[in-house]
């Protein structure tokens, strides 16, 4: 069944129509558009001649789903993706990784090169494991375990991958840590390699959709976020990488040139991120929280800092406990739902309302509300596959990460409890559709990321499948 908005406009668009996404994980507007447009030549060009606006991401807004999201405009509830993990049983064992194989929905290269169109697709989160698709070429994302594991599709041309850039960085390994230089070099190495390699095939192949996701902006945020936002207390004016963050766009905005110059007049240029980031300004030790409250017993309390498990809490008398993560997700031990459930199945509705309540109202150690939100999956996604949180919340509206571990003996802590961070997501990330010349610098609003699917889609004069929840940004 088709439908939705399909088009037939022949005018503007050659019949060989290419697009090309070029995707950078969690720049946020205020840096890219308001902060630094003017030392980012490239990016600026692309918007002095096109349509640009902020974009907003799924809740939560998260890499994993967010992206999946972007590729399938489909709402995370019905992609059955809540995280980077989620919980596969309604028991009590740990969460388990996403990968490719949780997501059923068609992605757009897929239904691209079902219509005869090539695709090239590199690092676009949630492609590992590799899943075969008709024309083109895929390198799977920073979630590949390792490079010993099968990253391409198809599989001999992992060795052209390895050949072009002397050796494929998927991601920085352990971004949380004091490693500072380390993380700095290795950061540009990657990013170096992938535009490399983005460059060897636009130059080599025929191609009609081309998406690469550079990772590295995300790392490098969270790795040197407190070095350049004066607001942070661990800030100090003329350290040695306050600049880092700003060089290191001003050298993506460098590659993006040089990819634009391999480009010709009848490619759409679109520059996208899954979310923004914004300073951390500290964390909520939910299951803390949960325990002053009532809501949590532990079977004892440990004498330093423990990540929570299921062997450290009394079930018996534990109704709700949570996990940590940029947002906080609470999962509740319901009767006849999990093994030694305490909440009776009538009583479920009225424990969320009270504790969407009280998180609502959350302090900082100073008595300030900090404008916590509180979401009911049921009410924001259209269905819930596999198996949602039961609330989804953003500790200060995503200023506050959310901290699972416990030990701490207070509910606010000013680190993270994985390793140092000082970012965490915002909800908006950027747009820019750029088509050469041929429009004129335009600002939107309420662009959001499920749009950009059939957005190509409408571009390459392809019928939008019904099922797709975006429209078409022209
Ligand atoms: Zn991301």
């Amino acid at each position: 069944m088709l439908g939705k908005d399909a088009t037939n406009k022949v005018d503007m668009h050659s019949l060989k129509h290419k697009v090309a996404i070029i995707g950078l994980d969690s720049a946020p507007p205020e840096l890219v558009f308001d902060r630094w447009i003017d030392s980012l030549p490239n990016i600026k060009r692309l918007i002095s001649s096109g349509i640009y606006g902020t974009l907003e991401s799924t809740i939560p807004a998260i890499t994993c789903p967010a992206w999946a999201s972007m590729v399938t405009s489909t709402n995370p509830g019905k992609l059955g993706i809540y995280g980077f993990r989620n919980r596969s049983h309604y028991n009590y064992d740990s969460l388990e990784f996403v990968d490719s194989n949780t997501m059923n929905e068609e992605t757009i290269w897929c239904l691209l090169s079902r219509h005869g169109k090539k695709c090239i697709v590199i690092g676009v989160p949630l492609t590992y494991p590799p899943k075969p698709f008709n024309n083109g070429y895929l390198v799977t994302c920073f979630l590949t375990p390792n490079k010993n594991c099968q990253y391409t599709y198809p599989d001999n041309l992992k060795h052209e991958v390895e050949r072009v850039t002397g050796g494929y960085i998927m991601d920085v390994s352990n971004f949380r840590s004091d490693e500072k230089d380390q993380i700095l070099h290795t950061t540009f190495e990657m990013t170096k390699k992938r535009f490399k390699l983005a460059r060897h095939f636009l130059r080599n192949e025929d191609w009609d959709f081309f998406m690469m996701v550079e990772m590295g902006t995300d790392r490098i945020q969270h790795a040197f976020w407190e070095f350049f936002d004066p607001r942070h207390p661990s800030y100090i004016a003329g350290n040695k990488y306050e600049h880092a963050i700003f060089d290191y766009y001003r050298y993506v905005d460098d590659e993006i040139g040089r990819i634009l110059m391999q480009l010709d007049d009848n490619t759409t240029v679109l520059l996208v991120s899954d979310h923004g980031a914004k300073m951390m300004e500290g964390g909520i030790c939910i299951n803390e929280w949960l325990i002053n409250n009532g809501y949590l017993k532990l079977t004892h309390y440990p004498d330093k800092i423990t990540q929570i498990s299921k062997d450290l809490i009394d079930w018996e008398k534990t109704m709700v406990w949570g996990e940590g993560g940029y947002y906080g997700r609470l999962f509740f031990n319901i009767k006849g739902r999990e093994p030694r459930g305490t909440i009776p199945p009538q009583q479920y509705e009225i424990v969320r309302n009270e504790l969407k309540f009280a998180l609502e109202g959350l302090r900082d150690k100073h008595g300030t509300k900090i404008n916590t939100k509180v979401f009911k999956p049921n009410e924001i996604y259209s269905e819930c596959r596999n198996i949602p949180p039961d609330l989804l919340v953003y500790y200060g509206n995503l200023s506050w990460r959310s901290v699972g571990s416990v030990g701490h003996a207070t509910i606010w802590t000013d680190k993270n409890d994985t390793g140092p961070d000082s970012a965490n997501h915002d909800q908006h990330g950027i747009f820019v559709m750029s088509n050469g010349n041929k429009h004129r610098s335009e600002k939107r609003s309420n662009l959001h990321i499920m749009d950009i699917t059939p957005t190509v889609l409408d571009l390459m004069q392809i019928q939008i499948p019904w099922y797709m929840e975006g429209d078409v940004i022209r």
